[in-house]
């Protein structure tokens, strides 16, 4: 498979790459990354990232503006994106030919070719193995490396989760070869501003945890203009319940105008089902939904429990 996605990447002159809605540092690592690849191994070909900008991720990268005529004659190639519905500009459907890389469960395995391994760790990951078994025939510069390494470590969370693998050290250790500067990455991706440490802060003092070890938390939109804090910036802050002794598995319910979203984490209990009952999926130890009242939270919440107590 790997061979067939180097053999499409040759035979075309314009590649568009993109990658999922409300994207993490492992889209954009993917997205870019493989960007980068491209680019320094056929400098001839026009290469694209696109899809919306997320304001806190432009350290990573800023991505292009193209018109619907790029397309014509194409190759699109999607990565870190389970499915159709959440990839970031659909115009995609316009490319001549659509390959998916991904490390989702394939729920939805669209694409003329396909790459999905469920068990890698990062997406980024993925890329950079593409990169390693080209057997030279694609080239890495300092960029791909810094926007790879970025996803793998934010992705594994800090080498920390299980799918931490003897591969990802690997990739990562190798990765810190190249000439990137990874303090000042680490600074841009581990940073919070006061405003979000405060909201940390207040997250800490008033999750609620069971005697079976599920927690929940719940930000509403009051909440969060008290602290001044935006739905994207809470995303750093689901994994800080990690730490909690006893802790099982844990939801939060962020409130937006028009949904609430749900983020599931996991320490065991195989969450990603949940999430698809909810119209979601993801992960089996992080994944995400969205519900549209307070009660159907409180029913997650009680599916979260089952869930955990039949385990
Ligand atoms: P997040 O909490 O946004 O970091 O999401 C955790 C994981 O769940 C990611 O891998 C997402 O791809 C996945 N995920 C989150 N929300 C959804 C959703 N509404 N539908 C499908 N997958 C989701």
């Amino acid at each position: 498979m790997k061979q067939q996605i180097i053999d499409k990447i040759k035979e075309y002159d314009t590649i568009i790459l993109h990658r999922h809605v409300r994207p993490d540092p492992d889209a954009y690592g993917s997205q870019g990354g493989l960007a980068e690849i491209i680019r320094a191994t056929f400098p001839e070909k026009n290469v694209y990232t696109v899809g919306a900008e997320e304001q806190t991720l432009y350290f990573m990268r800023r991505l292009d503006q193209i018109e619907d005529s790029v397309y014509e004659n194409a190759l699109v190639i999607v990565c870190d994106t389970a499915n159709q519905a959440r990839i970031c500009d659909q115009r995609f459907k316009l490319g001549k030919e659509v390959i998916k890389i991904d490390h989702h469960p394939n729920e939805d395995p669209y694409g003329d070719l396909l790459w999905v391994e469920e068990d890698a760790a990062a997406c980024s990951q993925m890329i950079y193995e593409l990169f390693k078994t080209s057997g030279g025939q694609l080239k890495i510069n300092d960029e791909a490396a810094r926007l790879l390494y970025a996803g793998i470590v934010s992705d594994t969370g800090r080498f920390l989760y299980p799918s931490t693998t003897i591969e990802t050290m690997q990739c990562a250790g190798e990765l810190m070869q190249y000439a990137f500067d990874r303090q000042e990455l680490f600074n841009h991706l581990y940073e919070k501003d006061a405003h979000v440490l405060k909201l940390e802060g207040y997250i800490l003092q008033h999750f609620v945890m069971d005697e079976s070890g599920v927690a929940e938390v719940r930000l509403t939109k009051e909440l969060l203009k008290q602290f001044g804090a935006t739905q994207a910036e809470t995303s750093l802050l689901v994994s800080i319940l990690s730490g909690v002794k006893g802790i099982k598995a844990w939801v939060f319910f962020i409130e937006e105008e028009d949904q609430i979203r749900v983020r599931f984490r996991s320490k065991g209990p195989v969450i990603n089902g949940l999430a698809m009952k909810h119209g979601g999926g993801g992960h089996a130890l992080a994944a995400g939904a969205s519900v549209y009242s307070w009660e159907e939270a409180d029913q997650v919440l009680v599916d979260l429990k089952n869930l955990v107590a039949g385990q």
